[in-house]
């Protein structure tokens, strides 16, 4: 049986080709596969940047794949070993499903960053296939019932929320009462902005430019954040200052991908505060000038991050089915699989919207 998929290429195309229906039994995750009808898969950051434009430093798969991985499916069929999911449920996909187990990442349960192979050797939406197609196959131990209270469309937003889980409690470790700079209203940024919330930060600034104005940066008021910072008005480094008496905010949350925040987050930050880069890592990172004076006389604590791990799946479902954090707003559009070039046009380009879902 062949169904659609849209296929990424090793060369960086992307094409809605004929592709295998995956098979029960016939795949590496068996005896433990469960084979999913995707209904739901979000368009991430990531898949744009590896499409059009500018491709410089892009990370393309090593094979040709079916891509999409932030997806809510219905599970059809089970193999013969799996036992914590039957057809019927509604899921979601943990997408680190390759690792040596070995290594001293793995041994530390840190499997997103597996010293022997690379990220996308780990992936499934690399690998195996993902959910930009009516089907796909996904190993057990990497799939978790989406609760009641999350819808199928929201649902798509569980994997951001599972990464902005990940770069705030588990690698920064922020705390309750913590000030928070937030740079970049992106989805992403508007989804660490609730789980510091979730978890008692606070007071939280967001910073975003004029095109983010009619709805990103309202969008981020609404959702908790205390202040939204237009940087092409405001001086950030300016405000930030005055907001604090000239301390500096306790933790920078960089997710903008562009040069300038870089240099502007080691000088908002607190003495002694926290830092992480994270625009840009999804098209292969940023060159950025860094003046190490400013760390080493600040102590500044420089962070990255990758994916999750799989305990930050925990975390993000119980928010998410708590309503603490709020999945449904920034699922702003949908959008049938043959019309997935104006779903990655609008995500790519517009300013109104921030996640785009695929039907496949
Ligand atoms: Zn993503
Ligand atoms: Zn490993």
């Amino acid at each position: 049986m062949m169904m659609k998929g849209l296929v990424s290429h090793p060369n960086g195309d992307l094409t809605l080709s004929e592709v295998p229906v995956p098979k029960i039994g016939k795949n590496v995750y068996t005896p433990r596969d469960v084979l999913l009808e995707v209904r739901y898969c979000g368009v991430c950051g990531s898949d744009i940047h590896r499409w059009k434009a500018d491709k410089t430093g892009v990370k393309f798969p090593p094979r040709k794949v079916v891509s999409g991985h932030e997806i809510v499916g219905v599970v059809r069929e089970v193999g013969p070993k799996v036992t914590r999911v039957k057809p019927g449920d509604r899921v979601v996909c943990e997408i680190v499903t390759f690792y040596c187990g070995h290594c001293p990442a793995c041994r530390e349960g840190r499997y997103n960053i597996c010293n022997t192979l690379s990220p996308m050797e780990g992936r499934a939406h690399f690998m195996t296939g993902g959910g930009f197609a009516k089907y796909t196959v996904w190993p057990e131990q990497q799939l978790h019932k989406l609760p009641d209270s999350v819808g199928d469309l929201e649902g798509v937003l569980m994997e951001p929320t599972a990464g902005s889980v990940h770069s705030i409690i588990t690698r920064m470790g922020v705390k309750a009462g913590q000030s928070v700079a937030i740079l970049g209203p992106g989805a992403r940024g508007i989804l660490m902005m609730q789980v510091c919330r979730a978890i008692g930060a606070g007071p939280i600034y967001v910073s975003g430019l004029d095109r983010d104005v009619p709805v990103r940066l309202p969008m981020a008021k609404m959702l908790g954040a205390d202040e939204v910072i237009n940087v092409e008005k405001q001086d950030l480094r300016a405000r930030i200052g005055k907001l604090t008496k000239g301390v500096g905010v306790d933790v920078v949350l960089e997710n903008t991908g562009s040069v300038e925040p870089i240099d502007e987050s080691l000088d908002i930050v607190r003495k002694g505060g926290k830092v992480l880069w994270a625009g840009g890592g999804i098209r292969g990172g940023i060159i950025a000038p860094v003046d190490t004076y400013k760390i080493i006389v600040k102590e500044i604590d420089v962070i990255g991050e990758i994916s999750q791990v799989p305990y930050d799946w925990h975390t993000a479902i119980f928010l998410a089915a708590t309503h603490r954090v709020h999945l449904k707003p920034l699922v702003t559009h949908q959008y049938g699989l043959d019309r997935w070039e104006e779903a990655f046009d609008l995500a790519a380009t517009s300013n109104e919207c921030l996640r785009v879902a695929i039907r496949p």
